[in-house]
């Protein structure tokens, strides 16, 4: 099979004040395409209507733009993909959730939230994974009097009860989860929107992303989205799970205990090139070791099996220092 066109992404979900984890991600997913020649693209995974705001997207765009981390497909510049907000993206979601109904590989589920509990408890007596998993599904004739009756459904896809799902990771090897612990993800929602899991995968395979770099509180979704892409016969991309930005404490880098707002650093004055080459050195480094460098550099000299995965640490002070 011949190599294929190196296309990155980020794929912000646009839910209140952009966060520097977002810009640690675009600079590693940029740095990698161009490296490589490839491109970097912006989708923006606005799926959840409750909690996206265009106020959020309009800032997310201005904090990438203020970094200069451009973007060569995305909500503004177009492409030849677009739209790259999948609220706009039609109801492509669920003709191919009802594609992989008709293949088998997914169910019309009509469980009541009383129901699904009641299969936790059940689940979790039993000592297994206390998830949404085992018979589910009703016989055909039952599904279809039900959605002629117009009952509310969601559409789960399909998953092994059963042997190990193998991750290839590029920075951590091979990831072995048990399918046992992987639920029946709902697909397509009773609203008729799909969850993060399903667009996700149909557009990074539409838009032809070929590495999906992303931080590694994906990891345990891997499994579904790999299920997926062999469900409907797709080139599986490559995937890269970051290590996750820390407080000193180790913790999770959050805003309780660290500023973690793009703009708040823009505030203090903060250059732009300085976060860059600050971010740049978040587990990784030069080859030759030097602390200062700027995005052509990086750009140039950008390794990403120079990503170390111990962990490191966002510290205010040292930015700083370094500005
Ligand atoms: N919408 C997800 C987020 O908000 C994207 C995760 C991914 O890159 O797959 O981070």
């Amino acid at each position: 099979r011949p190599a294929r066109r190196v296309r990155t992404r980020i794929a912000p979900s646009p839910t209140g004040d952009p966060h520097v984890g977002t810009a640690y991600i675009a600079l590693f997913n940029l740095c990698f395409a161009r490296q490589h020649g490839g491109d970097f693209i912006l989708r923006i995974e606005d799926t959840d209507q409750a909690r996206s705001t265009p106020e959020s997207e309009a800032l997310i765009l201005e904090s990438l733009r203020w970094l200069g981390l451009s973007w060569a497909e995305g909500p503004d510049v177009g492409g030849p993909h677009a739209p790259y907000r999948q609220s706009e993206r039609g109801d492509r979601y669920r003709k191919y959730a009802e594609q992989l109904v008709e293949s088998g590989h997914a169910f019309y589920c009509f469980r009541t939230s009383e129901e699904l509990d009641q299969i936790r408890e059940e689940r979790k007596a039993a000592g297994l994974n206390p998830g949404i998993k085992g018979d589910l599904e009703l016989p055909q004739a039952e599904v279809s009097r039900r959605l002629a009756a117009g009952e509310p459904h969601v559409i789960r896809m399909k998953v092994p009860d059963e042997g190990l799902c193998v991750i290839e990771d590029m920075l951590r090897g091979t990831i072995d989860i048990e399918w046992s612990q992987v639920d029946c993800q709902i697909l397509l929602k009773s609203d008729g929107m799909p969850t993060y899991h399903l667009a996700n995968v149909v557009d990074d395979h539409e838009m032809e992303i070929s590495h999906v770099i992303r931080g590694e509180e994906w990891i345990s979704s891997a499994p579904k989205h790999k299920l997926l892409y062999e469900y409907f016969g797709w080139e599986l991309p490559r995937f890269c799970h970051m290590p996750l930005l820390r407080n000193e404490d180790k913790t999770k880098l959050s805003k309780r205990k660290n500023p973690v707002s793009i703009r708040y650093f823009e505030r203090l004055g903060i250059l732009p090139e300085t976060l860059l080459n600050f971010l740049g050195r978040m587990g990784w480094s030069m080859p030759d070791e030097r602390e200062r460098f700027d995005l052509p550099a990086m750009i140039e000299h950008f390794d990403i099996q120079r990503v170390s995965l111990g962990g490191p640490v966002f510290s205010v002070e040292k930015l700083l220092w370094l500005n």
